[in-house]
């Protein structure tokens, strides 16, 4: 039996695969947001470390970040000062690190940047999730926006599901900043709320071959994803999620800034 957030667990019970909605620096301060995310994180088994998949780092190949706790990197501009201040010193994950490389090479080159700390998109959700940083964290670039080779690199990964690891896809489903309303409670238009119903029922079904294909199947999705780094992370998670049955849900849902969807999924 192994120790986790208030239940305890076989040993061999695989670790659920995630996605989620991860928002921008100003999530922290939407207490909804975090304690939805923090309730998340303590229904969820206690992982060993967290192996994160952001939208905000694109390099080919797939490469490994750092492997000791690294300064984060503020990749965004023009907020107010306070949210450079955040800090995240998470253990760093070098077995992990290990690990990848050894799942990944047969099959790819991998590369190191062992001074990249993370990024909004992977420190932003853990802050709301694990404010201790005190589960080790490891990121991964994504080698590419091509959701099928995407698809293929987590069912790569997946055997980390069995050592304790939460594999983590971060990004949004539906992300059009031009479309981003900032005023207070503002309505969802229409192909947002198309597309966030069409990717619902698709990860529910686990139908692959729909989701690979989302450039041409679903509706809005030229306004919803103007560029396709916030949905590929989903094509990560549900990679390696295919190889184990389990149960899927959306542990939070909604709109943010009237046309991003929250929508998060949890596999296993
Ligand atoms: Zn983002």
């Amino acid at each position: 039996m192994v120790e986790t957030n208030g239940r305890h667990a076989p040993a061999n019970e695989a670790m659920p695969v995630i996605f989620l909605a991860h928002g921008s620096p100003f999530l922290l301060d939407d207490e909804g947001w975090v304690g939805e995310l923090s309730r998340w994180a303590k229904a969820l088994q206690r992982p060993k470390s967290v192996l994160m998949v952001s939208a905000h780092w694109e390099q080919k190949p797939v490469t490994v970040g750092a492997v000791r706790t690294a300064p984060l990197i503020y990749d965004f501009w023009g907020f107010p000062e306070k949210y450079y201040g955040v800090t995240y010193p998470a253990p760093g994950a070098p077995a992990l690190a290990e690990r990848v490389r050894e799942l990944l090479g047969p099959s790819q080159p991998v590369a190191d940047e062992p001074e990249r700390g993370l990024d909004h998109g992977a420190y932003v959700p853990l802050v709301a999730m694990y404010p201790n940083a005190d589960v080790p964290v490891l990121q991964v670039s994504l080698p590419t926006m091509d959701a099928p080779t995407l698809f293929e690199l987590g069912r790569a990964l997946a055997p980390l599901r069995d050592e304790g690891v939460l594999i983590v896809g971060s990004g949004f489903l539906t992300h059009n900043l031009r479309a981003w309303d900032r005023r207070p409670n503002p309505a969802t238009p229409t192909w947002a709320a198309e597309f966030d119903a069409w990717a619902g029922d698709v990860l529910k079904r686990q139908d692959v071959d729909a989701l690979l294909d989302y450039r041409r199947r679903a509706p809005g999705v030229q306004q919803a994803l103007p560029t396709h780094e916030h949905f590929v992370p989903v094509a990560v998670a549900l990679g390696a999620a295919v190889g184990k049955p389990g149960p899927v849900t959306f542990p939070i849902t909604g709109f943010y800034g009237g046309s991003m969807t929250k929508r998060s999924v949890q596999f296993g």
